[in-house]
């Protein structure tokens, strides 16, 4: 398995570019850990594809350089890289048998028969085609269909790495549940280096060690579940990741002081910040307290979603969402407090350290 640098990546679809909007990934420059779960997430269109075509050779890059284990692949084809690939729909061989169309990438590399056959029974059974494998892959369901390209990818144990792209999107809910925590299994237990793309923060959350988190042709966080939830370094992770998404707020600060409308609040922290920076304060809802004391608030609305129930506010003219228990009151006369130590100021849309 191998650590990916990516070094310096750009990349425009058309032939000549005119501004930075044409470019589709704008600047990735990372190293990616040997043996590491990275889930790419990021809305439609934010370049999340094109950066994993871009790994597996698919695509040449129009500027910058990959390397694996510090040799340059840039110029090599998917095979040369030693990648599997795992798309969203199926890639496989119809007229083969279940068993045959797994077996097929481990016979092409010369494998050893008892190997192969070791290596597909064990995958065969992971992905619940067990019972299906002298069957034609012509007469499955698209769902079946789809493990089996999952497994062809999974067959494999001497790749570099193995990189999906929504490789769940047709397999049923449940299903879905149980091939996530078979893949997470099977990474602890081979540690192959995984790169997997998804819009879906709950499958990005809770499969990967690392999300890669992409906005408008660039990664704008890479951190573990907790960090994005904390410390998102962008407001636009801030929204991304959460339901609902991190309450952005205008402010102005001075020294350790922020100031949104009429209100100041006093940080644990001093922020560093440039002169003429736009600034923002960043509180998720859940750290927003809802009482008889602190700073006025007119609330709109109050959603009940089972467990907690989400308050809909204005704040200094500001929209805000506060969660609160299933038996939280709103007061006659309602106010807000903000947890200090969840509290991130934003200067230009990026997060100011707390040093
Ligand atoms: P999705 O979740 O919808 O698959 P994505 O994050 O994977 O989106 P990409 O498919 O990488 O995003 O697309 C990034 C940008 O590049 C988009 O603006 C898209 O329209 C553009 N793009 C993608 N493929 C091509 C192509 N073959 N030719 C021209 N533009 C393309």
């Amino acid at each position: 398995m191998a650590r990916i640098n990516l070094e310096h990546i750009r990349h425009a679809y058309g032939e000549k570019p005119k501004s930075e909007a044409d470019y589709a990934l704008k600047e990735v420059h990372h190293e990616w850990n040997d043996s590491g779960a990275y889930a790419l997430l990021g809305p439609s269109g934010c370049g999340k594809t094109t950066l994993l075509n871009i790994i597996s050779g698919l695509l040449q890059p129009s500027e910058g350089r990959i390397l694996f284990d510090g040799r340059d692949v840039t110029n090599l084809s998917t095979q040369q890289r030693n990648i599997a690939q795992v798309f969203q729909f199926p890639v496989i061989y119809d007229t083969m048998t279940v068993y045959d169309n797994l077996a097929f990438p481990l016979r092409n590399r010369g494998v050893p028969e008892t190997e192969v056959d070791r290596r597909v029974r064990e995958i065969i059974d992971m992905i619940g085609l067990g019972s299906w494998a002298k069957k034609k892959a012509r007469g499955l369901t698209a769902d079946q269909k789809q493990k089996i390209s999952l497994g062809r990818g999974l067959v494999r144990s001497d790749v570099n790495a193995i990189l999906f792209d929504e490789p769940l999107t047709v397999i049923d809910p449940h299903m879905k549940w149980v091939l996530r925590s078979q893949l997470k299994k099977l990474h602890r237990q081979f540690g192959f280096t995984m790169v997997y793309v998804t819009h879906d923060q709950t499958e990005a959350l809770t499969f990967a060690d690392k999300v890669v988190v992409m906005y408008d042709g660039q990664i704008v966080q890479i951190g573990t579940p907790a960090e994005l939830f904390e410390r998102p370094s962008h407001t636009f992770v801030g929204y991304f990741i959460g339901s609902p998404g991190m309450n952005v707020l205008p402010a102005t600060v001075d020294g350790s002081n922020v100031t949104i409308g009429t209100d100041t609040i006093a940080l644990d922290f001093r922020p560093k910040l440039d002169a003429n920076a736009t600034t923002e304060l960043g509180i998720r809802p859940e750290f927003v307290r809802l009482g008889r004391e602190g700073m006025h608030v007119r609330v709109n609305k109050v959603e009940d979603i089972g467990r907690q129930k989400i308050v809909r506010a204005e704040f200094a003219g500001n929209p805000i969402a506060i969660v609160i228990p299933e038996d939280g009151e709103i007061p006659a006369d309602p106010r807000v407090t903000f947890d200090p130590s969840a509290i991130n100021i934003y200067a230009n849309s990026w997060r100011v350290g707390r040093e």
